[in-house]
């Protein structure tokens, strides 16, 4: 019988965890999250990490600003909170309206803040595997494997989606971990048989009902990162939960999966920033 990877609970355990460790921190730490524009879902994002940071005890600052921001106002309060002394992550919302270029903005935040780790610095130190941060959606799912007792050393793993958020380094991160690993997208021939050679399927799509039985081994580990609605405004998934589920040896739902860990991996990040400023202020005296 197919086992269920929680991720509310083992986020839930996670957050326990960090609670305890930033009680003992002599440095509070700090997250500044921006959001620019009136994006629904952004909007819903923005609160929850604000939340999560009060529930485990990281100070937080949220700058919410209009749609019609412009490029010198938003790079001028991204250089203010690289230099604050009470921020050591600095979060960007994501998207941006269109008059704003995200890599520039991306590119204003100082690396050492950047705990979404989107800055090419970040980005860089996590292709050669010597990293501080790592993206928060596939560390959310490394983090679900590891806590679920599933090691993907010499694992065949497939990733559906190519994207810099999530699909490239979710690659890299199960490359780092010892996995032999196939990155699939659009152009991907014969994409179910490429699917059906998985140990560890993890799909990063965004499409509903796209991961079908047929694409799954019997045994496997299939792992949903895709957020979508249904026809009735429920969150789904990209896997077909019901039919996928009669074969794996273990599955993560929508919602409930990785939606939660990717908050907490934020938290983590940012109470990694925190003690490694600290570390560095302590060292210049
Ligand atoms: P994205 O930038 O739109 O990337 C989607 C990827 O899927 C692309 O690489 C695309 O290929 C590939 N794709 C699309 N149609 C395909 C097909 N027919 N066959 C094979 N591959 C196909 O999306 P993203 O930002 O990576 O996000 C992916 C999903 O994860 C979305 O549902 C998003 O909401 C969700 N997400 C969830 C979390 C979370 O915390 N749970 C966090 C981030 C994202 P091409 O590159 O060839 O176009």
């Amino acid at each position: 019988m197919t086992k269920l990877i929680n991720g509310k609970e083992i986020s839930a355990s996670y957050r326990a965890e960090l609670k305890e460790k930033i009680a003992s921190l002599p440095v509070r730490p700090g997250l500044a999250v921006v959001l620019v524009g009136n994006d629904p879902a952004s909007q819903v994002y923005v609160r929850n990490k604000s939340r999560a940071c009060e529930e485990v005890g990281i100070y937080s600052e949220k700058y919410t600003l209009p749609e019609e921001t412009t490029r010198e106002q938003l790079l001028s309060l991204i250089a203010q909170l690289n230099e604050s002394p009470a921020i050591h992550g600095i979060l960007v919302q994501l998207p941006l309206p269109r008059h704003l270029d995200p890599e520039e903005v991306i590119l204003a935040i100082d690396p050492r803040k950047d705990v979404d780790a989107f800055h090419p610095v970040n980005v860089g130190k996590i292709m050669i595997g010597n990293f501080d941060f790592l993206p928060c959606t596939p560390a959310g799912v490394m983090e679900m494997l590891r806590r679920s007792g599933i090691d993907p050393a010499g694992k065949e793993c497939v990733v559906i989606g190519r994207s810099n958020i999530v699909g490239k380094p979710m690659a890299m991160l199960l490359l780092h971990a010892n996995a032999t690993v196939t990155v699939c997208h659009s152009k991907t021939r014969d994409l179910a048989a490429v699917c059906r050679r998985a140990d560890i399927l993890v799909s990063a799509v965004g499409k509903p009902r796209f991961v079908t039985a047929d694409m799954v081994k019997e045994g496997a580990v299939v792992i949903d990162v895709g957020t979508n609605r249904d026809e009735n405004g429920k969150l789904i998934g990209d896997v077909d939960f019901d039919a996928v589920s009669q074969k794996t040896s273990y599955i993560s739902p929508v919602p409930g999966g990785v939606g939660p860990m990717t908050i907490t991996m934020l938290l983590r990040n940012t109470v990694t920033a925190a003690e490694k400023i600290a570390a560095e202020q302590a060292k210049q005296g």
